[in-house]
């Protein structure tokens, strides 16, 4: 039993570096997509400043447009009002260029409104498009370093699933299943120490009857607690906290 207990310990040993390795591939990865998404964010920023610039201009020239028929419009009356014969006609032809005028300067009023949005909205817009460039340029760097990181990674990966392999079949059919099922429940730790007491699994304290088990290592003992199977961590081999 001393013996499958070492092999199950030199198997989870394995197991714990490929997940290691796994988790940082993770985490670049996440690294990465997490900056791509703020890169989408600033692009659809960005074409929504677009819209919103593109509908002032389309109002802007729509007003421009009013301002010069209103002002043909008034030309227009103003030549009238010399031929007019009644003073009711003159009033009415006054006022109609009374309220031209007035409409216009509403429309120069909306006009400068515009402006000053346009400008603010312009301001936004470049904002987002340096912070975009600034934030795309340092995706392309990382990616290539990760890409990098990446390569190595898998290298080493690939080392290790072949240690693990032959690791693997020196565990026992039934051990393995077991050691497995534990594994996937117990976030990829299903053999763990006990150091003085101690399960280093859940750091929880073992019964002290299954401990003095323990240490006679003529029997493959689990946790109560956490449910990891167990072997004795001496002091001398104890690893420093991660
Ligand atoms: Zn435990």
């Amino acid at each position: 039993m001393k013996e499958e207990i070492q092999r199950l310990k030199d198997l989870q040993e394995v197991d714990l570096e490929i997940g290691k390795i796994e988790k940082e591939m993770a985490a670049g990865n996440e690294m990465l997509s997490s900056r791509k998404d703020s890169i989408e964010k600033h692009k659809t920023d960005i074409a929504e400043y677009e819209a919103k610039l593109e509908e002032g201009e389309t109002r802007r020239r729509e007003l421009e447009a009013e301002v010069e028929d209103a002002q043909l419009m008034i030309k227009d009356r103003q030549n009238k009002l010399m031929k007019v014969q009644t003073n009711r006609e003159y009033q009415s032809i006054l006022k109609e260029i009374d309220d031209a005028k007035n409409d216009n300067r509403q429309r120069d009023d909306e006009l400068v409104r515009l402006l000053e949005q346009a400008e603010y909205l312009q301001k936004k817009k470049d904002n987002q498009v340096a912070l975009c460039e600034e934030e795309e340029t340092q995706y392309n760097e990382d990616s290539a370093k990760l890409e990098k990181e990446a390569a190595a990674l898998k290298t080493k990966m690939a080392k290790l699933l072949k240690t693990r392999a032959t690791k693997e079949k020196k565990v026992k059919a039934a051990l393995l299943r077991k050691y497995e099922q534990i594994r996937e429940k117990r976030d990829g730790v299903a053999m763990v120490g006990v150091n003085r007491g101690v399960c280093h699994g859940c750091f929880m304290n073992v019964p002290p009857q299954l401990y003095n088990e323990l240490l006679r290592e003529d029997k493959l003992h689990a946790c109560p607690t956490c449910n990891r199977l167990l072997y004795n961590l001496p002091d001398s081999e104890e690893e420093p906290a991660a």
